[in-house]
């Protein structure tokens, strides 16, 4: 069968408006899914139902962590990560008239606390169509991060299929687990040997080509105090206010980063691309007692080729030098622990065959070369670029407040993607008929 078919923008149009009810209930029944850390289960299963619904042959994954745990990468956990399940969707036409292709989304998503913040329950998609902006949008959280960039991938395959054919290439489909916390998930499933020509990515970046991230990393500070009874608050030490000491310390460090004069050319006018988050923090344990313990939970971005050990040193020593000017920490020294993402920075060539034919895909439809951004966050793509030598890169439809209050995401963006990606499917893997 030829493996040149194409088509025309309006038969895609068509094709892809005709199945937009199709979009926003599968959306809508993985997004009722809490796939938060520990929970992804049932969401992977209803994803492994939609890789079915488009006749691939489907593979759960499990995650060993003798495969992993001494990669390049590798996020440390102290949660529950050997046996959980990534899903893969195969689609083998046996031999590739165009380029392999990889579809990767993660099934995780982050806490919604607190729900009471929400205008409706997070996990009840709730659509809304918005006058101003001329959008309809679906809120809940993870549409935007990043189950509505999953459906928008299948979308584009199910119209390709109504059009009577399919990609004339390896096309592996992939729902992982962990993005939001290692990436462990990803790394997985590319020790087990799911290759491809190239990856993309749909995280909700507003059809913006990625063309750089920040590297991650998580750490704790544990810090120990010297529980009294408030009545004698004098001889004991507060292990919650010498936290505080620490954490302005590290505020000072992230200033300093991120002065003009130590931004490198990948990033030069990105208005403050390393952030330090304190997204946790657990101290004490009775209102009259003074704290024993603390323990901070951090986050601090790195830029893409800064070896992850210089910034893990610099983030030491800071804590190292609050600890020695103080009389309790300089003997009771705190701890710092690096448990989570060991993310590094990366770059991708958007000037590459792949990145041509997807900014092609782009310019077909909106008309105009997609913005290429520099991202103040990671995501999975990181590993196919740096360790396995695949090209990859996000494009993803538009989303507000993700990782917030409210988070939505565009079904029309979801729709442009969808239209994009036939397009990029169609060039990059060739179609033919359906089998
Ligand atoms: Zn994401």
């Amino acid at each position: 069968m030829s493996s040149d078919l194409t088509f025309e923008r309006d038969q895609i149009t068509k094709a892809v408006k005709a199945r937009r009810d199709w979009a926003v209930n599968a959306l809508s029944q993985l997004v009722r899914q809490p796939t938060v850390l520990g929970s992804e289960e049932l969401g992977q299963r209803i994803v492994a139902g939609l890789f079915e619904d488009l006749r691939m042959e489907v593979k759960i994954e499990k995650i060993n962590l003798a495969d992993i745990k001494d990669k390049p990468g590798f996020g440390p956990t102290d949660w529950q990560l050997e046996g959980k399940h990534n899903v893969v969707g195969i689609h083998d036409p046996g031999k590739n008239a165009g380029r392999s292709l990889i579809f990767n989304g993660h099934i995780d998503v982050v806490s919604a606390e607190p729900t009471r913040l929400w205008s409706s329950p997070p996990f009840e998609p709730r659509v809304v169509h918005d006058e101003e902006d001329g959008e309809t949008w679906m809120y809940a959280r993870g549409a935007g991060d990043m189950k509505g960039g999953t459906i928008g991938y299948l979308w584009a395959l199910h119209a390709l299929h109504d059009l009577g054919v399919e990609p004339a290439s390896k096309l592996i489909c992939q729902s992982v687990v962990e993005e939001e916390c290692t990436g462990n998930g990803a790394l997985s499933l590319l020790e087990k040997g799911y290759r491809a020509d190239a990856a993309i990515i749909p995280e909700p970046f507003n059809e913006t080509i990625i063309k750089a991230q920040v590297g991650v990393l998580w750490f704790r500070v544990r810090v120990l105090g010297m529980t009294t009874h408030v009545l004698g608050a004098g001889e004991g030490v507060n292990a919650i206010e010498k936290s505080v000491k620490i954490m302005q310390a590290l505020r000072q460090l992230e200033a300093e980063i991120n002065e003009p004069g130590n931004i490198p050319d990948t990033y030069k006018g990105v208005a403050h691309p390393i952030n330090l988050n304190v997204g946790t923090i657990n101290g004490g344990d009775w209102q009259s007692t003074v704290a024993g313990e603390c323990v901070t939970g951090y986050r601090i971005g790195a830029f893409p080729g800064e070896s992850l050990h210089a910034v893990m040193d610099r983030v030491e020593e800071r804590v190292a030098s609050v600890a020695a000017g103080d009389r309790w920490l300089k003997d009771s020294p705190p701890q710092v622990e690096w448990i989570g993402f060991r993310a590094e920075g990366c770059v991708f060539d958007t000037d590459s065959d792949f990145g041509k034919s997807l900014r092609n895909a782009h310019k077909q439809w909106r008309g105009n070369e997609p913005e290429q951004l520099r991202c103040t966050a990671t995501t999975d793509v990181r590993f196919f670029n740096l360790y396995y030598d695949i090209p990859a890169t996000c494009y993803g439809p538009k989303a507000q407040r993700i990782h917030a209050v409210d988070e939505k995401v565009s079904i029309d963006s979801i729709q442009r993607i969808a239209e994009v990606m036939c397009s990029f499917v169609q060039d990059w893997c060739k179609l033919r008929k359906r089998a």
